[in-house]
């Protein structure tokens, strides 16, 4: 059984292939600038990566440069579309409509369009990316799986903001959460790690890479997450301000005259690391930069501290915690950062190993044994999560 996974944004898409007999990967790539004067294409299979640069004026055509880049005589992975048996696509909105992933038909599609107003930025594409691989690789069986899924187990009070309840009633304004698929890989990795059942496996899931958020796992469920409405609330990203006032709006608006387009480019594009630092949205550089620069210390100690409170407030939330786990690409290799997280915590029972704390991009415990909540940290795998859970549905379709 081969699985294609797709991860389709405005601007480019990315795709991996896999042989699910092992669970290996046979092939990944990426198209990027899709519709910009040169597209830039990288493809990597058989231990080789080829990058090129094309004229790629849309995703149709994107689709059409990877079907040829799987097929290739020379260097192709499979020998015919029919080696595909089904396609999993990471879809960030499914509302209320999907707890958990899904085999996608016309309803279906219906029913992302009509989400396409809570995610205007990523739910068109996603849904270009299922039309155009259709396309390419006719009569597949296809997939949704959803970045709100997982979250979906929230109770109420956890996922209604504290306004008119028509808004969440009719106008669906709520808290949904984002990056689902890797708290819940994580989370299942984590459990399997520690050797406890899922069912009774509590735990702080923190991804943090460009978007960044955190979920209060209650019996391997999703009952809090930092994320809201939109991907905007919560931690502290690489160019999201997270957590504001949301007076500040105002503020900026009836004093400084600015316009809605405008406050919105500021606190999703240029805040966060980014607009603290004034330097870089990218963790590695500011930490680089850190001793020497007091603006790029300031926004890793803001980034570092709104984790920890978050921490605080899930014990709260979960009472007994098994785990804290770390993912994403700072989770997974920002030695400093999660030790700025953790120490000095011991009264909340966690105790860090600054030696084990040393691991990058690797699965390990990095508290003490004696430590009663451990840290752990887990690389996330999305693209295998969508492939498993594509693989499941596609097979029980027959
Ligand atoms: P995305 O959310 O786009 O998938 P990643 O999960 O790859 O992003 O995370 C990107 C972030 O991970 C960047 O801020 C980058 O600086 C950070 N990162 C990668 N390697 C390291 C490292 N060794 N130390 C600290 N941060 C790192």
């Amino acid at each position: 059984m081969d699985i294609l996974v797709i991860n389709c944004g405005s601007s480019s898409v990315k795709y991996q292939l896999f042989n699910m007999a092992d669970e290996s990967l046979l092939a990944k790539g990426i198209v990027e600038r899709i519709g910009e004067e040169v597209s830039i294409v990288k493809h990597a299979a058989r231990g080789k990566e080829r990058r090129y640069e094309a004229r790629i004026p849309n995703h149709e055509q994107a689709f059409t440069h990877i079907r040829k880049a799987l097929l290739d005589p020379a260097d192709g992975v499979i020998a015919s579309p029919d080696d595909i048996d089904a396609i999993g696509h990471r879809v960030v909105h499914g509302g209320e409509a999907f707890v958990q992933s899904t085999l996608i038909d016309a309803n279906v599609i219906a029913v992302l369009e009509e989400y396409s107003a809570l995610a205007p930025l990523h739910n068109p594409p996603n849904l270009v990316g299922i039309r155009c691989a259709d396309k390419a690789f006719p009569g597949k069986p296809h997939v949704a799986v959803f970045d709100t899924a997982f979250h979906q187990t929230m109770p109420k009070h956890a996922f209604v903001y504290a306004l008119p309840y028509d808004l969440y009633e009719k106008g669906r304004i709520r808290r949904y959460g984002f990056h689902g698929t890797s708290h819940r890989f994580v989370t299942m990795r984590a459990a399997e790690f520690l050797a406890i059942p899922l069912d009774r496996f509590n735990a702080i899931t923190c991804h943090l890479g460009n978007g960044c958020s955190m979920a209060a796992v209650a019996n391997g469920h999703s009952v809090d997450t930092t994320m809201g409405l939109t991907p905007l609330e919560g931690l502290v990203m690489g160019t999201r301000s997270g957590d504001i006032d949301p007076a500040i709006i105002f503020h900026l608006a009836r004093t400084k005259g600015w316009d809605l387009n405008a406050i919105d480019a500021l606190l999703n594009k240029k805040s966060g690391l980014l607009g603290l630092s004034g330097l870089s949205n990218d963790c590695r550089e500011l930490l680089e930069a850190a001793p020497r620069n007091e603006r790029a210390r300031l926004a890793l100690d803001v980034f570092c501290y709104r984790i920890r409170k978050y921490i605080g407030a899930y014990i709260a939330v979960l009472g007994r915690v098994d785990a804290i786990v770390f993912t994403g690409g700072i989770g997974e290799n920002g030695v400093p950062i999660r030790r700025q997280i953790l120490e000095g915590l011991e009264v909340l029972g966690i105790e860090l190993n600054l030696a084990a704390n040393e691991v990058r991009g690797r699965e390990a415990v990095i508290t003490k044994p004696t430590s009663r909540i451990r840290a752990l940290v887990v690389p996330t795998n999305e693209e295998l999560l969508i492939a498993r859970d594509t693989l499941a549905i596609a097979a029980r379709r027959g």
